[in-house]
């Protein structure tokens, strides 16, 4: 293991260290970091996750008792020796460790985290993961999921119209909502339990998989004998109870981002959801708010490299919410595509001016069979390039039956 500290041309100082082939080169706000220059470390270095610089000259009894504590809540520690001050590197639960709140425990000085791969949504996590079974579609394994359908569930007849006619033309999946999250308690909330059977025949009739959003964890159960994938909508992103629930299913989730959360609140959202135990998790950008912004939200595409680069887990856009207007909802779909989106959501309806949800921003059947081939062909078009980050993203060799 090599360890130690590089000067740069800012104030700041770059802290490498390098260990079983990996490199670590974090840029350092600690105030004195110089006691790097000689260090040594004890003969079983670890490759570390979090660093605690402890404070200059911290007597050896006091260094116990912290090393203890760490050790007690689950971390491997392993002792760096400076000339001034000591370092822990530690390895172990580091979301757990995080929230300790380490940096203000007495003979601390300053706490790094260095890497996020104790997170299952980390890179080499993906492993371990099952593919993510949409009833007959498999989503994230290089080709585009395209869903389509109502915002919500209106009536049988129509259901089934959108559904036979977005089939034909291309959707991958169905979605249509039985319970509604409406921002106004007086506008229409879904038809609730009695969507599910018309689900179910939608489902029997066109073989599309279904996707439905569950609003509440007392629903989970239920909603889940009919949907091969559960939503969880923006508004119910920090629902905690809703989404330890469906960590405990084996059916898989599309997680939307929270219109007011940062893309790490969004992850810990994940986190809650897999760490139960449920490794089937689709993340869906959806817009966020945006002071700067004339307009509700504004989609927010970069999130999808990010979170190619930190995660394994498959990305969707969902153009309809991110733009409320269907007239901006081709060329949003178009650039979530050219973005490396792994799918899209798209509300269509039949007859958008009388939709009883979204009806605004819903394309109508035509505009819906016009876009998907643009989609398919800029999808085509990137090639490889389209999936270049998402190396990550499970494949398909071995199926886990729901
Ligand atoms: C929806 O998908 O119809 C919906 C309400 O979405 P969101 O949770 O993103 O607002
Ligand atoms: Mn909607």
């Amino acid at each position: 293991m090599r360890c130690g500290w590089l000067p740069d041309t800012s104030p700041s100082w770059y802290f490498y260290s390098h260990v079983d082939g990996r490199s670590y080169c974090t840029p350092l706000l600690l105030a004195d970091w110089s006691a790097l220059h000689e260090v040594s470390m004890e003969p079983k270095a670890i490759n570390p996750e979090m660093i605690v610089a402890l404070a200059p000259g911290l007597a050896a009894t006091r260094r116990r008792r912290i090393r203890e504590r760490l050790e007690t809540v689950g971390a491997t520690v392993s002792l760096v020796e400076g000339s001034e001050r000591h370092y822990f590197e530690l390895r172990g639960e580091i979301a757990a460790l995080q929230t300790l709140s380490i940096d203000s425990w007495p003979g601390v000085d300053k706490v790094m985290v260095l890497g996020e791969s104790s997170m299952h949504w980390a890179p080499d996590k993906a492993k371990s993961c099952a593919p993510i079974q949409v009833g007959s579609h498999t989503v994230g394994v290089g080709e585009l999921t395209i869903i389509a359908g109502p915002c919500a569930i209106e009536e049988e007849e129509r259901a089934l119209r959108i559904a036979e006619r977005v089939g034909t033309t291309g959707a991958d999946l169905f979605r249509g909502g039985a319970y509604k999250p409406r921002t106004s308690p007086y506008a229409f909330q879904g038809l609730g339990a009695d969507a599910l059977p018309i689900l179910e025949q939608v489902r029997n009739q066109t073989g599309l998989g279904i996707i439905t959003e569950v609003l509440d964890a007392r629903d989970v159960e239920r909603v889940s004998q009919v949907a091969d994938m559960l939503q969880v909508g923006s508004r119910n992103m920090h629902n905690y109870s809703l989404l330890k629930e469906l960590g405990q299913v084996s059916t898989p989730v599309l997680l939307k981002r929270g219109f007011a959360s940062t893309i790490d609140e969004w992850l810990m959202a994940a986190e809650y959801i897999l760490s139960g135990g449920n490794s089937l998790v689709v993340l869906c950008e959806r817009g966020i708010r945006c002071g700067a912004a004339s307009r509700k939200v504004v989609l927010d595409l970069g999130a999808i490299s990010e979170l190619k680069q930190r995660t394994h887990l498959p990305v969707f856009v969902d153009p309809s919410h991110g733009s409320g207007e269907a007239y901006r909802v081709p060329s949003l779909a178009r650039a979530a595509v050219a973005a490396g989106a792994d799918g899209l959501l798209i509300e269509v309806h039949d007859q958008p001016w009388e939709a009883l949800s979204d009806g605004r921003q819903a394309l109508t059947l035509e505009q819906f069979d016009q876009l998907v081939p643009e989609l398919r062909r800029i999808r085509t078009a990137l090639g490889e390039s389209a999936t270049e980050y998402s190396e990550h993203v499970v494949g398909t060799s071995s199926g886990e039956e729901r």
